[in-house]
Parts: structure tokens; sequence; C-alpha cells
């Protein structure tokens, strides 16, 4: 039987999936509700992604990487983090000093540019684009959809990787955790007077949360996270008067502020899915785990999965095995639960404690604050940082 495998959504999680799969030399057809066009020139989204160095080793192995132009790759030195207006930081950094940098930061267009380019090279994928898949089924034998105009395919092997509000997801009778945070994250690059100094900076402060990436020079990513009300009057300014309540909200640290995209507005929800596989069908992305950005780690975590899937169908091929099977979908669910369930609690657990404006919940706040600049966590931390380095 020849086997091929169906994949839905060409996100980053569905093009990086796609590449991998097809390396391993398996035929693919991959559905995308967007445009080839918009895939192959995606518009800007606000994203700056901090890629680990696990993440750029694999985007390097996907023929990615060199895609990206040196200007769009932004080092990351170390990263910042403040609790409300104390002087005290916590701080993220390689722990051989001098030698290397945390990560780098690149927009999300720019990723998902050099992933479609570099999926379009393989013959064995197939782009079924600018069409939504609207049903789902599987059975012992197969895994079928059926496309917004009524036509199907199967294959051996279904995956989702249609986004954390996945459709498909819910098709599988497969459950997730879903927390809407009713708050929402503002994301667009600045201009600003003072040095970033290649530091990401992030501030817990009273009813927000700040954060500045740092890009070429003079230039950074703002993030503003706000009650959702909050953030839609925000967005709602013009360019004026957006960029000098950003320069207010920053306290001026990085001098004015001027607005130089569009800030983009994205409400807040995590989502963890009860089970990463069903029969015949397999989640990735933020289908399977949608992360609190504050960590930074969605994209991060998404290759991890896509790796280790790519992985286990390649040694089902080679020893001529189906690699929609149960024990080899089982296996990838262990081994992703095992890469994902410990930095999705700790980043909620982060996200609740920062955010908890009770006298208790602050108090809670500064201790853990104090207490964490000594501990061993933020080594831990540091090293899960430098993934890969
Ligand atoms: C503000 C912000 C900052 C972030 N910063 C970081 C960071 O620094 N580091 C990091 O690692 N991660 C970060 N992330 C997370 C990262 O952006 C996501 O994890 C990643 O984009 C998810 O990719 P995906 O392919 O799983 O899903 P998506 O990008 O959501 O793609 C899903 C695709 O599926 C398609 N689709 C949906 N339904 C259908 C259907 N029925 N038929 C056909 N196609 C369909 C959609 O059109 C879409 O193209 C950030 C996220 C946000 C919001």
């Amino acid at each position: 039987m020849t086997h091929s495998v169906l994949i839905v959504g060409a996100g980053p999680a569905g093009l990086a999936l796609a590449i991998g799969l097809a390396k391993a030399g398996i035929a693919v057809t991959l559905v995308e509700r967007q445009a080839e066009d918009e895939l192959a020139e995606p518009a800007f989204d606000g994203r700056e992604i901090a890629l680990t160095h696990a993440s750029i080793a694999a985007l390097k192995r996907l023929g990615a990487w060199e895609r990206i132009g040196a200007d769009a790759i932004h080092p990351l030195a170390e990263a910042r983090v403040f609790n409300g207006a104390s002087p005290l930081a916590l701080s993220f950094a390689p722990d051989r000093s001098g030698t290397r940098q945390l990560g780098s930061l690149v927009s999300n267009c720019d990723i998902r540019r050099a992933l479609f380019a570099a999926a379009s090279e393989f013959p064995s994928i197939e782009l079924v684009s600018g069409i939504g898949v609207a049903r789902v089924a599987t059975c012992e034998n197969e895994a079928r959809i059926w496309l917004d105009d009524g036509s199907d395919r199967a294959a051996s092997l279904l995956v989702a990787a249609d986004s954390r509000f996945s459709a498909i997801r819910g098709q599988l009778g497969i459950s997730a955790r879903m927390n809407r945070l009713g708050k929402s994250m503002l994301v667009g690059r600045v201009a600003i007077e003072r040095d970033h100094g290649h530091v990401a900076t992030e501030w817990f402060d009273h009813g927000q949360t700040l954060a500045l990436l740092p890009l070429g020079e003079g230039q950074a990513s703002a993030v503003v996270t706000l009650p959702d009300g909050q953030a839609q009057r925000l967005a709602g300014l013009d360019e004026d008067a957006m960029g000098a309540e950003l320069t207010h909200r920053f306290a001026r640290r990085f001098g004015e502020m001027r607005i130089l995209t569009p800030l983009h507005l994205y409400p807040l929800t995590t989502t963890y899915a009860h089970r990463f596989i069903t029969q015949r069908s397999a989640l990735v992305g933020d289908a399977a785990v949608g992360m609190h950005p504050v960590t930074a780690h969605g994209f991060n975590l998404g290759l991890t999965g896509t790796e280790c899937l790519s992985r286990i169908v390649e040694s089902a091929l080679r020893h001529e095995l189906d690699p929609g099977h149960s024990t080899l979908l089982r296996r990838y669910q262990r081994e992703h639960r095992a890469a994902t369930w410990p930095l999705y609690t700790a980043t909620n657990a982060i996200v609740g404690l920062y955010t908890d404006e009770r006298r208790a919940g602050l108090l809670a706040r500064q201790l853990s604050f104090r207490a964490a600049r000594f501990a061993p966590a933020r080594k831990a931390v540091s090293r899960m940082l430098m993934q890969g380095a």
C-alpha cells in the first residue's frame, strides 16, 4: 500500500510538518483556506517570534533558515523581567558569558514566507489552497476529508494544524482545555530613542503587562497586554496618540516612542488538547498546544512536535509500517506531552501570579520574585531558552 498524509492548515506548523514528512519520503497533501499568494507573501502580523537555538537548527534542517535575510534576524542577547516599578530584575542570559546569545527574533511573516518557499521545492507536497476543509472522518483503514466544494481525499494519516481554535480537533472528538483570559495583546513596531542593547525586557506592571523586544538599531517591537476593552480602545487611537500613550505606559524608559507599523490585536486564549491523537489522526502546532505568548514558546514547541512526528513517520516507513498505526501515534502523544506540559503549566502559573492584582496576590508576587532571583529555577529557564546552543 502507498501511504500518504493529509495536513489541514498551512500555518508555520503545518508547513514545517509537510517539509519534514516530504523529506522522510511520504506524499503530503496540504490544505489551506488562504490563497496561495497570501502564503507565498504573508502580510506582516505584528508578531516577532523569539526562536531558540533548537528551533533555528530545526529551520536549517527544513531548508527555511537560509531563506530569511540577515537583516530580518535580530539577536536576542538577554531577557530581563521586572515586577512593577521595582528596579530588581530577573535576568535570563546565556550561562557561558559572552559566548552565545539566547536566541533570535524573526517576524512571523518572514518565517512563514521562508517555510512556504522551502515547501514549494518538494514535488511530493501537493498544496490545495484557497479552500477549507469542511468535514473529516476516520476509520480503521483510512482518514478522509471533505473540502468546502464537496470533493474529498483520503490518506493513511490526517494531521490537524488548523490553529488553537481548531475545528478539526472538535470533529475528531478531541476536547481541549480552553482559557479565554479576557485580555488582549497589542503588538507592533516602534522607533525608540534609547539603545535596547539587544535585551528583551518585560514588566509585570499593575493592570498591564509590557514588553519591548529588540529589533534593529533604534527599533523594537512593543507588546502591551491589557483587559480586552482597554486594548481595543488603544488599538483605535491614531498613530500620534498611540505613540504618546505607549511612551507614557513605558514610562519613557526608551524615550519617545513612535509607531512604525499598525499595532495588531490578539485576544488571549490558551489551549491544551486532552489528547493529541485519535484513530489515524494527530494534532500539531497550536491545535495541540496553544501557549500564552508571554514565555514566547508557542512556535518553538510547535516545531518540537512536528520534528517528533516526522521522525516517527520516517522510522515507520523505514520498517514498512503504516504511519497511521495507533502504536506510533501513541509514541508521538507521549513524547510531545512530555515536551510541552511542564512549560504550559509553568507559563500559566507565572501569568496567574504576576497578573493577580489582589493584595495577597501582590505580596505573593513580590516574595516569589525575590526568591526566583536566587533560585536554581532561573538557571533552568536560561538553559531552556538556550536549547540546542
Ligand atoms: C502576539 C504573539 C506573539 C507570539 N510570540 C511567539 C514567540 O516569540 N515565540 C514562539 O515560539 N511563539 C510565539 N507565538 C506563537 C506562534 O505565533 C504560534 O504558536 C504559531 O503561529 C502557531 O502556528 P500554527 O501553524 O499551529 O497555527 P496558525 O498560525 O494559527 O495557522 C493555522 C492555519 O490553518 C488554517 N486553517 C484553519 N482552519 C482551516 C480549515 N478548516 N481548512 C483549511 N485551513 C484551515 C488557517 O488559515 C491558518 O493558516 C506568538 C503568538 C502571538 C499571538
